[in-house]
């Protein structure tokens, strides 16, 4: 791939656009979808006047790019970061059409995201600027053509306030128009967890592929919000021993495994890992480096990067967020002959258990918890089959391999459904 400046680099649309056309080319794209799904078919700037609690008025900016519908309604979370930017979200929805493509469930890609730092507004702002972000985005939302869901910084009270201002506006209660709602009003069993849990699975997966037993498996948890504490919980129940845990204001590290259950009741009680006695405390920055069997970048953007991919020890690493590893660091890695479980198929057990909710509301019949699981399994195991199976047979690495199956589906079904004119 040719070289870029770290500007470049470190932009998630280049990162995204790389991988695509270097897939796109390994596959012999033609030439007219290649331009179609290379860019997204629809993006949506919003202004959003909101009620501030001591009088004054604001606005935020958000965004919701909607990259492809051909295989069904646009699907993907909408995050809150005063880091948002639409290269970003154009990059995350193009992603979104990827993963659900990969796990081959019925749906396009999509993802929004404001311009705001969440941990400045009141709850009852946060509200507001969710209910009117929702309302002026109505005509484009719904169960049949944009299923939004959540992501960094929100949750399933954000999607409670979607769900109720989506169904004022249509004057009748529409579950199935946002997934990873509260279990009470349409949320799914097993949803919470599910992304983390789909990260187990692909890593079981991996380990059988090299021999590897669970027990002889040391993890490095980058992040610790929703995907990696879920993560690391369900992994370290399964018998992996996490042996760090790198947060944005602080690390941890125990060499013979931290116990989970403990962090997670002194974070719920602290608000940090930060001071968590059953640890030292580490470098979050250096955690990446240590020597490990599974490396779990689980937080954000451009975490490995060309300038610390050549220093990684891990022999897996395995992507529980979107994009956290750029594209001049995938060379590096490679060359290492680390095993990347790249993002479009390591979190994609997120979006899958929102298939299930969608499914589930649509039905007004509710599954099982351990039917949600079972399920999540069966589709990332078969996922995870098709990826490197896919790999071996085109000599790409998992990524290309990832992004060639779904750009091919995808492309399959634009020609199947043709061009309307
Ligand atoms: N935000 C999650 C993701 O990036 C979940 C998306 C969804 O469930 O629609 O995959």
């Amino acid at each position: 791939m040719k070289t870029v400046s770290l500007e470049q680099e470190l932009n998630p649309w280049e990162a995204q656009a790389a991988r695509f056309d270097f897939a796109a080319q390994k596959l012999n794209l033609d030439e007219g979808l290649w331009k179609i799904l290379r860019y997204p078919q629809r993006e949506i700037i919003v202004h959003i006047p909101v009620a501030m609690d001591n009088g004054t008025l604001e606005v935020f900016t958000g965004f919701r790019v909607q990259h492809s519908i051909a295989r069904g309604p646009a699907k993907g979370g909408v995050r809150y970061s005063p880091d948002v930017t639409l290269d970003e979200v154009r990059a995350l929805a193009s992603w979104m059409t990827w993963k659900c493509a990969v796990v081959n469930i019925p749906f396009g890609g999509a993802k929004g995201g404001i311009i705001v730092d969440p941990k400045k507004l009141s709850l009852s702002e946060l509200e507001k600027m969710t209910r009117r972000y929702t309302a002026e985005l109505i005509e484009f939302l719904g169960p049949e053509k944009d299923v939004p869901a959540p992501d960094m910084n929100t949750n399933e009270q954000t999607m409670a306030w979607m769900m109720d201002t989506y169904s004022m506006h249509m004057r009748q209660t529409v579950t199935s128009v946002v997934t990873g709602k509260p279990l009470t009003i349409g949320g799914s069993r097993g949803r919470l967890e599910a992304t983390g849990r789909g990260v187990l699975v692909v890593c079981d997966e991996a380990l059988r592929k090299f021999e590897m037993s669970r027990e002889s498996t040391r993890l490095i948890v980058q992040g610790f919000g929703n995907v990696g504490s879920n993560a690391a919980k369900l992994m370290s129940d399964a018998g992996y021993k996490v042996i760090g845990i790198a947060e944005y204001d602080g690390g941890l590290f125990n060499r013979n495994g931290i116990n989970i259950d403990k962090l997670l009741e002194y974070r719920d009680r602290n608000k940090t890992v930060v001071g968590f006695p059953g640890a030292e405390a580490s470098d979050p920055k250096q955690l990446l480096l240590e020597d490990c069997e599974i490396l779990i970048p689980a937080a954000t953007e451009n975490v490995i990067t060309s300038q610390n991919a050549a220093g990684i020890k891990a022999r897996i690493i395995c992507e529980g967020a979107n994009g956290p590893t750029t594209a001049a660091a995938d060379e590096i890695l490679a060359d290492k002959k680390v095993f990347v479980i790249p993002d479009i198929l390591a979190n994609a057990g997120g979006v899958t258990a929102s298939y299930f909710e969608w499914v589930q509301d649509r039905q007004g019949y509710f599954w099982k918890e351990s039917a949600v699981n079972e399920q999540l399994e069966f589709i990332l195991r078969e996922a995870f089959e098709d990826v490197v199976h896919f790999s071996e047979t085109h000599h790409v690495n998992n990524r290309i391999a990832a992004y060639m199956l779904a750009i091919s589906r995808v492309a399959h079904t634009i020609k199947l459904r043709g061009i309307y004119a």
